[in-house]
C-alpha cells in the first residue's frame, strides 16, 4: 500500500492550491481526481479581483470587464472603473496552471481515480488507468471534492443548503444577440430568478449564460426547481431569439453547497473539508472559486503549522453570515424583493456606492 503525508479527493482549485502548498513545505501529497481532464467543471469562469492574491496569473484570463450592466425589471445600471472589475477563464485553463505548479513543487496528481471508499486512515481508489482497485494510506486526508463530497458522506455530513446552477454555453458567433456578448451582465429579478440571477459571462469564443435555483426544502416552497429552470429557459428563448433552438445546445447544470458544515474533523484532527465539500461557497453569489482556494490554503497551513489557527477561514465564516442574511432578505416575497432590487439598481447608478459595493465584492 502506497503512503502519503497528506492525500487529497478531488483536483478543486482548493485542492491543487493545498497540494502545491503542502509539497513546497516538505510534506507528501497525492492528488486523485476521478475526471479525465483537471478543471473540466460545470460553471461560469468569472474570476474576482480577490482571487490573484493567490498568485494566479492574468495571462490565463480570457476577458477582462472594466465595466458590469446590472439589470432589474425597471432599468439598468452600468458600473464603470479604469481597471478590470472583473475576469473570466477557462476552468480547464485554470486547473492545468494550478495542477502544473503543484507538480512543480513535487505533489503527485493522479486523474482517472475515483475514491470510493475511506476509512480512518486510509482511502480504496479505482484507477482507471490500470483498471485496478488500490489502497493508499494517509496521515492527513482533505476533501476537496465539490458539492457531492465522498469525504463529507464519510464523515456523516448532510448538506441541506444547494444551489442548483444552470447554463448555456453559446459560441459567440450565434446569431442571438445583437451585441455580441461585449458586456459581463447580470439580470436581478425575484418573478424571474426568485433569489438568485441571471448572467451572460462572456469568454473569448463562447459565453456562459445561466441562472440557477435554490435547491434547500424551505425554499422550494416558494421556489420550485423545475419552475424555475422552466422561467430561466423562457427568458432565455424571449431575451435571445426564439428561433434559436437551445435544445440544441450545451445545457449545463451543477451543484454548489453554501451551508457550512465545518471543516476540521476526525478523531485526531486530521480530516479537512474545503471549498465546496465544507459547504464554503457564498449564498448570494454562488462564487466558490476564491473560497475552494481560500480554504484549501488554510488547511494546508495548519497541517504544516499545527498551532496555524486558521484565521482566514474564521474571516470567510464571518462574511458568510453577513451573505447569508442579504440573500435571505424578503426572500418569501417577490414583490417587496423587486422594490429593494429597484433602489440597489437605483443607487448602483451612484459611482461612489458602486464602487463601494465593487470593492466589497472584490476585496473581501
Ligand atoms: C453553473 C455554475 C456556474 C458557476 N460560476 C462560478 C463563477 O463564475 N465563479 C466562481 O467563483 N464560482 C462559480 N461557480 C461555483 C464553483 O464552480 C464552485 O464553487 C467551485 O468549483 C468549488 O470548488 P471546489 O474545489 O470545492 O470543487 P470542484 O471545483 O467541484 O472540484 C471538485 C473535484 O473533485 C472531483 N471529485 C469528486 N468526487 C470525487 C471522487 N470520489 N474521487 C475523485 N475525485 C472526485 C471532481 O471531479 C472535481 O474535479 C459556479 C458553479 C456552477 C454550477
Amino acid at each position: 500500500m502506497q503512503s502519503y503525508d497528506v492525500a487529497i479527493v478531488g483536483a478543486g482549485p482548493g485542492s491543487l492550491k493545498a497540494a502545491e502548498f503542502l509539497a513546497q513545505n516538505g510534506k507528501s501529497v497525492i492528488v486523485l481526481e476521478r475526471g479525465k481532464i483537471i478543471g473540466k467543471k460545470v460553471c461560469a469562469g468569472g474570476i474576482s479581483l480577490k482571487n490573484f492574491k493567490f498568485g494566479i496569473p492574468k495571462s490565463i484570463m480570457e476577458r477582462e470587464f472594466k465595466r458590469i450592466i446590472i439589470h432589474t425589471p425597471k432599468q439598468s445600471a452600468v458600473i464603470e472603473h479604469d481597471e478590470p472589475i472583473l475576469y473570466t477563464t477557462s476552468r480547464v485553463a485554470l486547473g492545468s496552471y494550478l495542477a502544473g505548479e503543484a507538480k512543480k513543487a513535487g505533489a503527485v496528481i493522479k486523474t482517472e481515480c475515483n475514491v470510493t471508499e475511506i476509512t480512518e486512515n486510509s482511502i480504496k481508489i479505482f484507477d482507471k488507468h490500470e483498471n485496478d482497485d488500490k489502497k493508499i494510506s494517509f496521515r492527513y486526508l482533505i476533501g476537496g471534492d465539490g458539492s457531492a463530497s465522498v469525504v463529507r458522506a464519510y464523515l456523516g455530513l448532510k448538506s441541506h443548503a444547494f444551489h442548483q446552477a444552470y447554463q448555456y454555453i453559446v459560441p459567440n458567433t450565434a446569431p442571438i444577440s445583437s451585441n455580441s456578448f461585449k458586456d459581463l451582465e447580470l439580470f436581478i429579478d425575484a418573478n424571474k430568478f426568485g433569489h438568485g440571477y441571471g448572467w451572460i459571462f462572456p469568454y473569448t469564443n463562447t459565453t456562459s449564460i445561466g441562472s440557477g435555483c435554490d435547491l434547500a426544502p424551505e425554499m422550494q416552497k416558494y421556489y420550485p426547481a423545475a419552475k424555475m429552470r422552466e422561467k430561466f429557459q423562457q427568458w432565455f428563448k424571449e431575451k435571445f431569439d426564439s428561433k434559436y433552438n437551445f435544445a440544441e445546445k450545451e445545457f449545463q447544470a451543477h451543484t454548489i453547497t453554501y451551508g457550512y458544515l465545518g471543516h476540521r474533523f476526525g478523531k485526531s484532527g486530521n480530516i479537512y473539508l474545503i471549498g465546496d465539500a465544507a459547504g464554503f461557497s457564498s449564498s448570494l453569489t454562488a462564487e466558490g472559486i476564491y473560497q475552494s482556494i481560500l480554504t484549501g490554503i488554510e488547511a494546508a497551513k495548519q497541517i504544516v503549522n499545527p498551532k496555524y489557527t486558521c484565521p482566514e477561514i474564521q474571516r470567510l465564516i464571518a462574511i458568510k453570515k453577513k451573505e447569508d442574511y442579504y440573500y435571505q432578505l424578503f426572500s418569501h416575497c417577490p414583490f417587496v424583493r423587486n422594490y429593494f432590487y429597484e433602489i440597489v439598481g437605483l443607487l448602483l447608478k451612484n459611482k461612489k456606492f458602486a464602487a463601494k459595493v465593487m470593492g466589497k465584492i472584490n476585496k473581501y
